[in-house]
């Protein structure tokens, strides 16, 4: 049956709990307890968006949408009832499950040399900036036996993909960064180079530290991200791949005025620069100034710094990108 188990996350999972834990602060309260404030689906730029924490409802007077929290979690990440629900569920189980093991990678960080040493070989050795990304390492066959130790079901961090059928952790030799609902380990050894827990990247790294920017600067990776912060480049989001999602995008076409300069991969085969290309005009199409930067043949972001650029070479490099 599907209804009960409905109500059972919407009783878990109140409208108004879920919206703060996506940042939304309402402006006024007004009768009845409800409350209004800027809608999170649309732009708006005077609060349209009513919540009934009663009723657990929301609507939108400017884009005329509405609903529980399930609907809302559909309009938000772009996706149908059931991956809603399993968002929900996955939000509600996984929230403090991956804050403790996020805070269990970043001790092991400082455990493991080999860890630091591709830290290192990467070019990311700001402790702020591996403290402010709250980098780890999951060295392998510690994770389960630590958080069963803290009292988590076997059941539970294998459905959350972090222990596998085996019983082993599924996360090893890795570095780690925590996304909102996920996280991603890269590959210090022969595995395969990019992991992630199953379910949805999410939208753009720490988008909401840079919307407000006059221009972004948009990368693939973590480790480009982690490199362009070092160099001083706040204002960088990262897609987690050169293929964005339906919400990586809007949040680009949100309607504020900005530059997006894409710092891709410039892969020997192209495939980084036609990635670019397609994603420059999609943001075009949306009215989004869009700017390819070109890096040096076979250069991401990353090695681009590895391999002795500065801060202002790459400021040159922003300075010459083309549409
Ligand atoms: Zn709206």
């Amino acid at each position: 049956m599907i209804w009960p188990a409905v109500d059972a996350i919407k009783q878990r999972i109140p409208l108004l709990d879920y919206l703060q834990t996506q940042n939304w602060k309402p402006v006024r309260r007004i009768s009845r307890g409800r409350l209004m404030g800027l809608c999170p689906l649309h732009l708006d730029r005077k609060p349209s968006f009513l919540v009934d924490p009663v009723k657990n409802l929301f609507y939108c007077y400017g884009c005329g949408r509405g609903g529980d929290v399930i609907r809302f979690v559909e309009l938000c990440y772009d996706v149908r009832f059931g991956e809603a629900m399993a968002l929900l569920r996955r939000s509600s189980q996984c929230g403090s499950l991956l804050k403790d093991v996020t805070s269990f990678y970043r001790m092991q960080l400082h455990r493991h040399p080999e860890a630091a040493a591709y830290l290192q070989q990467r070019g990311i050795d700001q402790p702020q900036v591996i403290e402010e990304l709250e980098i780890g390492y999951a060295p392998g066959l510690c994770l389960r036996h630590w958080l069963t130790a803290s009292g988590y079901a076997l059941g539970d961090l294998q459905q959350a993909g972090l222990v596998n059928a085996d019983g082993l952790d599924t996360f090893s030799h890795r570095v780690v960064f925590p996304l909102e609902a996920n996280l991603y380990g890269r590959s210090i050894g022969k595995a395969a180079a990019h992991r992630f827990l199953p379910g949805a990247k999410g939208g753009l790294y720490a988008w909401d530290r840079v919307k407000r920017c006059p221009e972004v600067i948009l990368v693939e990776g973590l480790f480009d991200l982690a490199a362009l912060w070092q160099a001083g480049f706040r204002n960088a989001t990262c897609a987690l791949g050169s293929h964005l999602n339906a919400r990586q995008i809007r949040q680009l076409c949100d309607g504020v005025p900005r530059t997006v300069y894409l710092a891709l991969d410039s892969d020997a085969n192209g495939s980084g620069q036609h990635a670019a290309q397609r994603l420059s005009r999609r943001l075009l199409d949306a009215g989004v100034t869009a700017l390819r930067v070109e890096l040096p043949d076979g250069h991401d972001p990353n090695s681009f710094f590895v391999n002795g650029g500065d801060g202002k070479q790459f400021q040159r490099l922003l300075e010459r990108a083309l549409p």
